[in-house]
């Protein structure tokens, strides 16, 4: 925005982030985990933004950037606010109305746009992991009990694929009813929401919404939390459920349509993610399924659960950089997870796997300690 909100836009922002609703407690400022590391205040942002000829200089503070939408804020706050919302909501102040954003932030963007995900890859590629493999791919208008919605991430990255190739093999196992959408899949566009753009957030949630809802899906299986967030809580047009893949495992663990039939010999600590753990509060699951891991020892993190520490995946900050040189959070939970003895640091999210992977090579740990996704580890463990 080049010239200061009106008035009535002003209303408009306060309205919808209920800033009169705040009472100064400072709870999520006191619970942010980025505070350590960086300039962040978030309880200042949510104060200040109730000042109109504020709003175009606090949307122009580097430390929005700073914001892993982790949503500790939002867990903590006694009035129910989500002061991660008025950050979201400056940021885009700055990349809408301002048009000023950063060209790793515009090409991500860019790239939702025209190729339906933020990796600058090409549409067309989407489906390529699947090559060699016994996939189902469900047609529209087709009837399927669990419709598997890949991600972005999972998609393109090879050091992620192995999520999407082992899950298939799981469901081939399970003989569950399943279909997987193909290259027809389009991003989630929860990076999108959370890079500012709230314009072709919306345009992403109408265009997925129709194709999602083409089918005749008994739910929507999500292999990374952040589409599985989106879809649960960004998506009111959704007619089916939408779960996490770590619900859909505990299940056929539990119906014995999986078994484990191999030994893991290894120490392991489960790390939350925040998209699935303190944003829906899905943490047994994930804990139900390693714990059943024959010859594991699982152990856990002090921080865990809803107190979890972020990995700082989220929030779109896989495309900005942040300009503390402090520790990142992702290599305190390294050295955390090392200090604990743990062989495994086991996640259940593609973004944690990365930021993780970095984290352990940082502080020099690799010999010790190894990041593996839940899909990973079971991969070829069970029958
Ligand atoms: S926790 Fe909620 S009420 Fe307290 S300062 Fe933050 S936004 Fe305001
Ligand atoms: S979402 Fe997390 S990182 Fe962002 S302001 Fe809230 S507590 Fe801090």
């Amino acid at each position: 925005m080049n010239t200061e909100l009106m008035n009535e836009e002003l209303q408009d922002f306060i309205r919808k982030y209920d800033l009169y609703g705040c009472i100064q407690c400072g709870r999520c400022t006191g619970g942010c985990p980025v505070t350590v590391r960086t300039n962040l205040n978030v309880r200042r942002f949510v104060y200040n933004s109730l000042d109109q000829s504020m709003l175009d200089d606090l949307a122009k503070l580097p430390e929005i950037w700073d914001c892993t939408a982790c949503n500790t804020c939002a867990v903590r706050c006694p009035k129910g606010l989500k002061p991660v919302e008025v950050l979201m909501g400056l940021r885009n102040i700055l990349v809408v109305e301002q048009g000023t954003v950063q060209p790793t932030v515009r090409d991500a963007l860019e790239s939702v746009f025209l190729e339906g995900n933020p990796w600058s890859k090409p549409r067309k590629t989407r489906s390529d992991w699947m090559e060699g493999l016994d996939v189902r791919i469900a047609e529209p208008g087709e009837k399927v009990e669990n419709l598997i919605f890949v991600c972005c991430t999972v998609a393109y990255d090879p050091r992620v694929q192995i999520l999407a190739k082992n899950l298939v093999g799981l469901l081939n196992k399970a003989g569950v009813d399943y279909g997987f959408i193909g290259e027809s899949e389009a991003c989630c566009a929860s990076e999108v929401h959370h890079l500012g753009e709230a314009d072709l957030f919306a345009e992403m949630v109408e265009g997925n919404t129709e194709l999602l809802n083409e089918y005749d899906a008994g739910r929507i299986v999500t292999i990374s939390p952040h589409c599985f967030s989106t879809f649960k809580n960004q998506y009111p047009a959704l007619k089916a459920r939408v779960i996490h893949y770590t619900q859909l495992i505990a299940e056929l663990l539990a119906s014995k349509k999986l078994n484990f039939s191999k030994e893991f010999p290894e120490k392991i600590v489960f790390h939350d993610p925040c998209f699935l753990g303190k944003q829906n509060g899905v943490f047994n699951e994930p804990r139900t399924i390693l714990g059943q891991i024959p010859g594991a020892e699982v152990v856990e993190f002090e921080r865990r659960r809803e107190r979890s520490l972020c990995c700082e995946g989220g929030g779109g900050k896989m495309w900005v950089e942040s300009e503390s040189k402090k520790e990142r959070l992702a290599e305190t939970r390294a050295r955390d997870a090392g200090a604990l003895g743990a062989s495994i640091l086991a996640v259940a999210c593609p973004f944690c796997v990365l930021t993780l992977d970095d984290a352990i090579k940082a502080k020099g740990l690799e010999e010790q300690l190894r990041v593996a996704e839940i899909l990973e580890i079971i991969g070829g463990l069970v029958e």
